[in-house]
């Protein structure tokens, strides 16, 4: 996970929370302090949410006795590795990525490193013979990138990768802003209506979750599509308390209690 701004439920819901649940002593945590640097950042600020996203690791649940937590720029091999995956992907593959492709759109300028990090994030994963890699559904796409790099190295120069797959979860694994329930909840896109931060108190969890954007048709059914906002509700809901999203639509039938009742779940898995 990268050190930049606070973690938030969706990182927690569609990543930390299934680590701390799977975690073994050969699971490997980075926290990614190179990939925070692909967006400009005041001196001094990486550090300092490193330490932070430390912490909330640790009191997840997650690292030490029970698995490893690491800083990745404390590894020289994650970007003598990245270099090597940089020379096997091709320009245009790195072009199709998602995630590159919003992000610069969304840009005047950006660096390079926005462009090229799929191959440092390659490397990450590469490094350890990784087999599964816990992600939330927006890293899928970086993950079957790794898995084609290491699949034409090992094809050029032999046996050398273990090739990964991605482990999605079930529930949680795309929490949507919940002001615009169309985008994904993202630390630097969504604004701070649109964000539950795993530290914030309660009172504003459950004001965020008041206000959170649905329709105006006043049925509660779960369908993404025609319903994002009233969907992401109940999706949130069944990460929360480990339900069903569909199931859970029968029990309501107005907005009011189903934000009541996914604000009160979502405090008490944060508590
Ligand atoms: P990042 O903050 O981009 O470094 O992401 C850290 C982890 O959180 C990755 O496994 C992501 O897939 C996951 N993640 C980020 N945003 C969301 C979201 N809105 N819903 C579910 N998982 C997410």
């Amino acid at each position: 996970m990268q050190p930049t701004g606070a973690v938030h439920l969706g990182n927690f819901l569609g990543a930390v929370r299934r680590w701390a649940a799977d975690q073994t002593p050969e699971s490997f945590h980075g926290i990614v302090d190179l990939h925070a640097l692909t967006t400009p950042q005041e001196p001094g600020a990486v550090r300092e949410a490193t330490l932070d996203l430390a912490r909330v690791l640790v009191a997840s649940g997650v690292g030490p006795p029970h698995s490893v937590v690491f800083v990745q720029s404390h590894v020289p091999e994650h970007t003598e590795l990245a270099w090597l995956m940089e020379c096997t992907a091709g320009f245009g593959e790195l072009s199709r990525m998602t995630q590159f492709k919003d992000k610069s759109a969304a840009n005047e300028s950006f660096s390079a490193g926005l462009f090229t990090y799929p191959a440092l994030m390659a490397a990450d994963i590469l490094l350890y013979d990784a087999e599964e890699v816990p992600v939330g559904a927006d890293q899928r796409q970086h993950v079957e990138l790794t898995r084609d790099l290491a699949q034409r190295f090992n094809s050029r120069h032999g046996e050398t990768f273990v090739v990964p797959v991605a482990v999605v979860g079930a529930a949680g694994a795309r929490v949507m802003d919940l002001q615009h329930p169309e985008n994904k909840m993202s630390k630097s896109a969504s604004s701070p209506q649109g964000i539950v931060n795993l530290l914030d108190d309660p009172k504003s969890i459950e004001k965020k979750f008041k206000r959170a954007v649905t329709d105006s048709d006043g049925e509660v059914f779960y369908d993404v599509a025609a319903k994002p906002g009233v969907s992401n509700l109940l999706s949130i809901l069944a990460a929360a308390t480990d339900g069903d999203p569909e199931q859970l639509a029968g029990g309501y039938t107005q907005y009011g209690p189903l934000k009541a009742d996914t604000a009160a779940a979502v405090i008490e898995v944060l508590e």
